[in-house]
């Protein structure tokens, strides 16, 4: 074995030794999270493929995108390079993948091409960080040393990129002045012989020395620096995706332990039976409090994170001034663990270090400000799920330490007592129709007539409570009347979906609210339902199954496009001809449950100039109203979030807002009147401009 060869041994066998350990102590961790289960592989072979090797969602910034995928592919080009190189130092071969011929030309000149690229996006990312200044690299959890973390790792792949186009070229001469066949096809390296092609042979193997090595010293060492790093998401990215959330956005997951005792307080004789499968015993605590009570992937997607801040930078809590970031969430969770974990795997899951994640790490405030809306789980390149992690701390609030906000308690009551947010009688759930002398079936005397309507209309609390909201229902009403739909509704059956609750971190009345309807539901044999309210929507399609509610759901967006689409409505432009519209998306609609074209295919059925505000579809900007938010103050900030919105659809200067959502009414309106904008705008939901264009209001 040459002097090189055993050189090489030794450095490889230290990086290993000094990575292993690494890995090993930062992964020991994750035995002390809670489970997260993984199934569907082939669906996720398919989002990692789409998400972490086609880079999909880098995308969405497309300058900085396509910067940041070029490196990551030339990343996945060179490493094959890098591979080569290991197996030539400990063999003491050189170049020996050029046995496969053509397939090497190809990879090797990508590789030297990727080289040069990934140099100048490198030189263009540090110019960026150093002297411009980016939003998104700034926030009170992005210290000097995060910056600095990252100015490092950017000047090791620089200087990576630099010896390898070093190595590369030197090879090149070499050969030449060898006279021996280059193996593989080098197009920036042999332009750059060029101008090193007056240098002795003995000074071109000298330069090709020392960056062989530098190449792969710095390969090991930023290896080795990586785990320590933000860059650690070179390692962690594909994975991170491979294991990502699979469900809609707005889905929540669920607390089975929670439905053990939800069952037991609706039927004690269940007290006495086996637990179901999937039912599992009651935890030390509900909900969230330190990182030990994360599950295994959260930790993992705190090692991924990449702080690249996408997150923070749409989060509409943090634009508006409050103190929640994302970022700052995730970030949280990791220094947290690196805190405790030492101490867990000391002395077991008992270690108290009489400190926590929350209020630690992590305060109320920045919990209750966020509006769910799901802004920064759609940016994130990495497909981190911040809304989950931070609902399970407001259910450990709730539900450990009754510390919610007063005024979402008192929601709680209201829907525990009257079956809505607000303090309405129950009895009064038709009073919109009723006041109105509209004709609406009831599911009750329908089943007594021996009929079983197609559809059940779902009123939602806001459509049977909100005074504004309820014109929107009473209007939908018109539509389906005129249309001889075959519908009933529950009326004072209905009871509130439970979305709020559980938003709110209140998951045992969530669950009771979901048992309780579910069951007059599966009562009437409902198969169909539809609704106008997108956060009622969103919890009977992918939060009721898991409680037995199975149901097709369709919202009133949906419904409304389908029958255009089928020719069922005729419509003129009547009021809305020579007005300018817009459409606010709402969260749990658009990216809770990806529906962007029915309202706008609704809205383009209706004679009028249709015009998109600067952040629309799944870049759209929350109303504010969501995760609780509409039944209380909001957090300390330098603006409303509702505030900021309107003035996006300002800057569009339409005569009309239109919504498809009752909360997001609520904020429009709200908006229209703080900016004195009564006389020049007006917010309809598509619904009221269908029956204002069939002119049935
Ligand atoms: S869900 Fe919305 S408000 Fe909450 S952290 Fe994410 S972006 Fe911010
Ligand atoms: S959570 Fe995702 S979007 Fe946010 S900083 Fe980390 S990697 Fe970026």
């Amino acid at each position: 074995m040459e002097t090189k060869q055993i050189i090489f041994l030794a450095s490889v066998l230290v990086t290993l030794a000094v990575f292993s350990y690494t890995m090993y102590r930062i992964f020991s961790y994750m035995k002390l999270t809670k489970p997260f289960p993984i199934r569907n592989i082939s669906r996720r072979i398919g989002i990692t493929l789409k998400v972490a090797i086609g880079q999909t969602k880098i995308f969405r910034k497309p300058v900085v995108g396509l910067m940041h995928a070029l490196v990551f592919w030339g990343f996945m080009v060179i490493l094959f390079g890098s591979i080569e190189m290991i197996i030539d130092g400990l063999f003491g071969t050189e170049r020996v993948l050029k046995v496969l011929g053509p397939v090497y030309d190809v990879i090797i000149a990508s590789g030297d091409i990727f080289a040069l690229i990934v140099l100048l996006a490198i030189i263009a990312f540090l110019v960026r960080r150093i002297f411009m200044h980016v939003r998104r690299f700034y926030g009170v959890e992005m210290k000097s040393i995060s910056k600095i973390d990252a100015n490092i790792a950017l000047t090791i792949i620089l200087i990576l990129m630099v010896s390898l186009l070093g190595m590369n070229t030197f090879y090149v001469l070499m050969q030449k002045s060898s006279g021996e066949e280059i193996a593989g096809v080098y197009p920036v390296s042999e332009y750059m012989a060029n101008f090193f092609g007056h240098l002795s042979p003995e000074k071109i193997h000298t330069w090709h020395e020392i960056n062989w090595w530098a190449h792969i010293l710095w390969i090991f060492i930023f290896a080795n620096i990586l785990p320590y790093s933000k860059h650690f998401h070179v390692f962690m990215s594909v994975p991170n995706v491979f294991l990502s959330r699979l469900e809609p956005l707005g889905y929540l997951p669920n607390m089975p332990e929670i439905t053990k005792e939800v069952k037991l307080m609706m039927d004690p004789d269940a007290a006495f039976q086996e637990p179901a499968e999937g039912e599992e015993e009651a935890p030390a605590r509900f909900g969230v409090k330190d990182a030990e009570d994360t599950s295994w992937k959260n930790y993992l997607d705190a090692l991924a994170c990449t702080e690249c801040g996408r997150c923070t930078d749409v989060c509409p809590a943090n634009i508006t001034g409050k103190l929640l970031s994302p970022r700052k969430i995730v970030m949280d969770l990791r220094a947290r663990m690196k805190e405790k974990g030492p101490g867990l795997l000391k002395e077991g899951l008992s270690y108290d270090d009489k400190k926590s994640l929350v209020r630690d790490y992590i305060s109320e405030e920045e919990l209750w400000a966020c509006t769910t809306c799901n802004a920064c789980a759609k940016e994130c390149p990495i497909n981190i799920n911040h809304p989950t992690l931070i609902l399970d701390m407001r259910r450990y609030l709730v539900m450990e330490e009754s510390a919610g906000p007063g005024e979402l308690n008192a929601v709680f009551t209201n829907i525990e007592n009257n079956g809505a947010p607000w303090q309405f009688s129950p009895e009064d759930r038709m009073k919109w129709a009723e006041d109105a002398g509209l004709d609406v079936p009831l599911m009750a005397d329908k089943i007594a007539e021996g009929k079983k309507p197609e559809w059940l209309f779902w009123v939602s609390s806001a459509g049977a409570f909100d005074d504004r909201y309820k014109k929107v229902t009473r209007e939908f009403i018109k539509i389906l009347n005129h249309l001889k739909i075959d519908y009933a509704v529950l009326g004072t059956e209905e009871s509130d979906s439970g979305d709020v609750a559980r938003r709110g971190g209140n998951e045992m009345l969530f669950q009771m609210q979901a048992m309780t309807n579910i069951e007059i539901l599966n009562g009437y044999e409902v198969k169909k339902i539809l609704t106008c309210d997108p956060h009622d929507f969103n919890t009977f399609k992918n939060e009721y199954p898991e409680f037995g509610g199975n149901y097709e759901v369709v919202h009133h967006s949906q419904f409304l496009s389908k029958l255009i689409k089928e020719g069922k409505l005729s419509m003129n432009g009547g009021k809305f001809k020579n007005q300018k519209v817009t459409f606010h998306d709402p969260c749990y609609l658009g990216r809770g449950n990806g529906e962007y074209d029915a309202p706008r295919d609704v809205l383009n059925a209706i004679e009028s100039k249709k015009v998109e505000m600067k952040r629309s579809k799944s870049f759209a900007l929350c109303c504010g109203a969501g995760g609780g938010q509409m039944f209380k103050e909001a957090e300390k900030g330098n603006k409303e979030v509702f505030i900021e919105r309107i003035e996006d659809v300002m800057e569009t200067k339409s005569d009309v807002v239109a919504t498809a959502c009752p909360f997001c009414m609520v904020m429009m309106t709200d908006g229209i009147k703080y900016k004195n904008q009564e006389e020049k705008m007006k917010n309809y939901d598509i619904a009221e401009m269908v029956s204002m264009s069939m002119g049935l209001d």
